[in-house]
């Protein structure tokens, strides 16, 4: 079979030597109407997905290797070979089995943590707006393919390397490729054959981002071919499951350990110097103290509560980019929340129509062209007031959305609200698009950028005559105004007047207005807006607060946090919203304001106002620093490409899955896939819920070691004979993390979680009342285990006998406990305790079973000494654990008397 013709010719020409429309011609295209469909398909089958190989991940031996890589191990396997070579066969075979088995469990928990963050970076890819068959499309990145006619606008991350077809004002920051931070002015002009990348002004290069303007290009390479695909270095950095904590642990990890040898230094001193014991067995005493003091499964605890509570948040759209942030969230103390689809709906409708000579109320809802005007109650036929079709034709042309009518979803909207909005309003006054841009086609453009806070269109009519239409914010447009459609003399104060007023209902104002230019004009300029248009009038929106929004504000404020609004909306517009969603929102503060502040002013004034309006992405960053400089812990929300810095800055920097920059997406820590307010708030839940899950592992796992080490400290000073062998121990341990504490990952949350304020970062991670309660728990179960041992050894049970039983205390001590951690200090008898959790109950029945086979099997009762138990036996060690709970719970009681609430 004859291989099919390579769309790009080979060897590919320097695309920034080639003029754009060679460039055109050579890949098969048209940059207006972009491939065919089945162009795309071939093409994709030809030259693959638009992908770069992902960064190499430590191959799976390493991934094992590391698992040994661990002091705690190390003093394990040292016990190992000393026992080895002591000849305590068995002892040191459960040791060395013990490190297998431990290595293997953590090896696959890391696996699926790992798993588990892919599966939710991979949630994030990137999207790219394509012209193909003549129209726009949204596509996955990954499909682009040479020839593809891709749009950029600022925020973008370029998604292949393109050569520019046509530009508009665009500056792209390629750092990722040359490492240069300033933005770069590109062009369509070609340029030098031997131009260096940073050069190469005609060229857009896969993985740089758009800081300003747009742009049409066309793909030249895409994947591995690109010139970021060259030179292997890989966007977007590799995550790790090390995380501030996890380190703080593994340093407290090691702490112990070294407080664990010197103990068993002592210990064995003590033992065979003082108390002449043999060798072999003071040593065994010894790796049993070891065993059961380390925490060693602690570290893999933590990793999987922060890949299970990233997993959770996930599932409630709430995407983690960076680890850290899971433990983060849950001490935000301040959530800077961006007003428009975050507070709000995003769904505008235009409700009041300011005209020269009167007000018009505008009926219907949402984006349904159907609906009239009234003029104080008595109807208005749309038709035929001039000075409505004037502002409606502005509206329309003067606007890039789309409404899109079918059967199954009613009218839809493809573009941006605030202009749907006005779309819908020229539609009731019976314009039809089709008709008005044939008869008035555009020629050039002002796009809205959030800057400056208006847009523009030049237009010509058939008869040559050339204008321009505005839209904007009022105070903007009105500055440029200097007659009223009406012809009487422009009075800006009356109209700001009925600006203000319309905002103070919370609406949104736009101004539209109008201006001629000279015949022939064919490009438009910032130079072109000066002060000569006229205004047509002012156009009020609604757009309502999410009701989701309202409640979790409120629920953000009983726990303690405080949610600010942060705005491009006029000040009126904003407190009015603020108000509706429970805000502080009497002196709102505007950008003008915060601008002629100083840093410490402004850290007094960020104190006494929640609403922030007219405030542009370097107002945020200096916000963020104030609030932080005040000692709060702030989550910023952010979607535009000059929001970065502040999501960065930020503690917790959160983007707009929807309606954001890949930009603010990269520079975030938490992304959310539907732009919601209350998605911000449940994560903030999640993120506490962890932390409290992760401080219930310690509770849990502490006092379980530190019961252990006790029993054996205490046989070793006080001459009596160890309740339980170093083999025993590490069974208990081994078999209790992976059962028991493995499932206070999965705990649900405390029913008061966001009723009591944030936890101050500064907090140790051993608060006092948390080491009371270790010392506490510890010291019943060293009463409990060495009560049990030395009753069967009273009425003349053996020795193996008895340890068998003390095992079984330690292990059911244990188990009643994880019922009793599940509250830090809430009662457990509820019904709660055993539905809150199924996990934990799983568990509880499966270390049954182990403990079954442990205390029945031959071959374990060989390898661990164990025996049979009878019932009396059982009686007392099942009484015994409800003893201990009990007494737990007793002690939940009084602190719950002293209101402590969390440990
Ligand atoms: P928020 O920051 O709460 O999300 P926002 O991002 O919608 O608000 P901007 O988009 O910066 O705020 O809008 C600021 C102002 O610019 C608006 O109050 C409005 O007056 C004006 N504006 C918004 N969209 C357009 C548009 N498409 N054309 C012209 N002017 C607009």
């Amino acid at each position: 079979m004859k291989p099919e013709a390579p769309f790009v010719p080979s060897p590919a020409p320097h695309w920034h030597a080639v003029p754009a429309d060679k460039a055109q011609q050579l890949l098969e295209v048209d940059a207006a109407c972009g491939l065919g469909d089945a162009q795309a398909r071939a093409r994709l089958a030809q030259y693959g997905a638009n992908t770069l190989a992902p960064p190499r991940r430590r191959g799976p031996w390493l991934r094992l290797a590391l698992q040994f890589h661990n002091p705690l191990i190390y003093v394990l396997l040292a016990a190992g070979a000393v026992t080895f070579a002591l000849e305590d066969y068995v002892d040191a075979g459960v040791i060395v089995a013990v490190v297998l088995i431990n290595a293997a469990i953590g090896f696959v928990q890391e696996g699926k943590a790992e798993k588990a963050l892919e599966a939710v970076r991979a949630m994030l890819a990137s999207h790219a707006t394509v012209v193909r068959g003549g129209e726009r499309h949204e596509i996955d990145a990954t499909e682009l393919v040479p020839g593809d006619v891709v749009l950029l606008e600022s925020g973008a991350k370029v998604p292949a390397d393109l050569r520019l077809i046509r530009v508009k004002n665009l500056r792209v920051s390629e750092a990722a490729l040359t490492g240069e931070s300033l933005p770069v002015d590109k062009h369509t002009d070609p340029v030098a054959d031997t131009a260096a990348i940073g050069d190469r002004r005609c060229m857009a290069y896969s993985g740089t981002v758009v800081g300003f303007g747009q742009a049409r290009g066309v793909v030249v390479a895409t994947g591995q071919r690109t010139e970021i695909g060259r030179i292997g270095t890989l966007v977007g950095e590799v995550q790790t499951l090390a995380t501030p904590l996890t380190r703080r642990l593994d340093q407290f990890a090691r702490q112990i350990t070294g407080f664990i040898l010197a103990v068993g230094a002592l210990t064995f001193a003590y033992g065979h110097l003082v108390r002449d014991m043999p060798l072999l067995e003071i040593f065994l005493a010894v790796v049993g103290l070891a065993v059961a003091a380390i925490p060693e499964g602690l570290p893999a605890i933590v990793t999987i509560v922060l890949a299970i509570g990233t997993r959770v948040m996930a599932q409630n759209r709430a995407i983690i980019r960076r680890l850290p942030a899971v433990e983060t969230l849950g001490s935000v103390t301040v959530i800077c929340s961006d007003k428009t689809g975050t507070l709000t709906k995003n769904e505008m409708t235009a409700v009041r129509i300011m005209l020269p000579a009167c007000t018009l109320a505008v009926s219907g809802a949402g984006y349904v062209p159907e609906g009239g005007f009234q003029c104080e109650g008595a109807a208005v036929e749309g038709g035929r007031d001039a000075a409505l079709q004037a502002l409606a034709q502005a509206a329309l042309l003067c606007n890039d959305a789309r409404l899109k009518h079918d059967a199954a979803g009613g009218w839809q909207l493809v573009g941006d609200p605030t202009e749907g909005a006005l779309l819908t309003l020229a539609l009731k006054a019976g314009l039809d698009p089709a008709e008005q841009s044939a008869a008035m086609p555009r020629v050039d453009e002002i796009p809205f950028e959030s800057e400056h806070r208006f847009m523009a269109t030049l237009h010509h009519d058939h008869a040559g005559h050339a204008f321009v239409l505005l839209k904007g914010a009022p105070e903007r447009v009105l500055g440029l105004c200097v007659a009223a459609g009406d012809g009487q003399p422009f009075d800006a104060p009356a109209w700001l007047a009925r600006m203000e007023d319309a905002a103070g209902a919370g609406q949104r104002v736009l101004a539209l207005a109008r201006c001629a230019l000279p015949p022939g004009t064919t490009a438009l300029s910032m130079s072109d807006i000066t002060p000569r248009f006229t205004l047509l009038g002012l156009v009020g929106l609604i757009d309502p607060p999410r009701e989701a929004a309202v409640d979790a504000v409120a629920q953000c404020q009983r726990a303690g946090l405080r949610v600010k609004m942060i705005t491009g909306d006029h000040a009126v517009t904003a407190a009015a919203i603020g108000r509706q969603l429970g805000l502080t929102a009497d002196a709102p503060l505007t950008g003008e304001a915060i601008e002629a502040l100083d840093a410490a002013a402004l850290r007094t004034a960020v104190q006494h106002t929640d609403v922030f309006a007219r405030a542009s992405p370097e107002h945020k960053l200096r916000l963020v620093a104030a609030l932080q400089a005040e000692g709060e812990l702030v989550a910023m929300t952010g979607d535009g490409v000059n929001d970065a810095p502040a999501l960065k800055a930020a503690d917790i920097g959160v983007a707009m899955g929807n309606k954001g920059t890949d930009a603010a997406r990269e520079a975030a820590d938490l992304v959310l896939t539907d732009d919601n307010f209350a998605t911000i708030a449940r994560a903030v839940r999640e993120g506490r819920v962890v932390f409290d899950n992760i401080k219930k592992s310690l509770l849990f796992i502490l006092p379980t070691n530190g019961g252990e080490a006790g029993v054996i400290l205490l046989a070793v000073f006080a001459g009596l004979a160890l309740p339980v062998t170093a083999g025993q121990i590490l069974w208990v341990n081994m078999i209790t993390a992976v059962t028991l504490a493995l499932a206070l990952a999965f705990e649900p949350g405390e029913a008061g979680v966001m009723r009591h304020p944030p936890r101050q970062p500064s907090e140790p991670l051993i608060t006092r009342v948390l080491a009371g309660r270790i010392a506490y728990v510890s010291l019943l179960m060293v009463l409990v285990t060495f009560g049990v041992f030395e009753w069967v050894l009273m009425r003349g049970g053996s020795l193996e006998t008895a340890r068998t039983a003390a095992v079984n205390m330690l292990v059911i001590g244990e188990l009643v406990y994880l019922f009793n951690v599940r509250h830090f200090t809430a009662s457990a008898f509820s019904r709660d305790i055993l539905t809150g959790n199924p996990v934990a109950v799983w568990m509880s029945a499966l270390l049954i079973g182990f403990q079954l086979v442990f205390t029945y099997a031959p071959p374990l009762q060989q390898v661990f000494q164990t025996t049979a138990l009878d019932a009396a036996t059982w009686g007392v060690i099942l009484a015994l654990g409800a003893a201990k709970f009990l007494a737990v719970e007793a002690e939940k009681a009084v602190l719950r008397r002293f209101n402590i609430r969390s440990m």
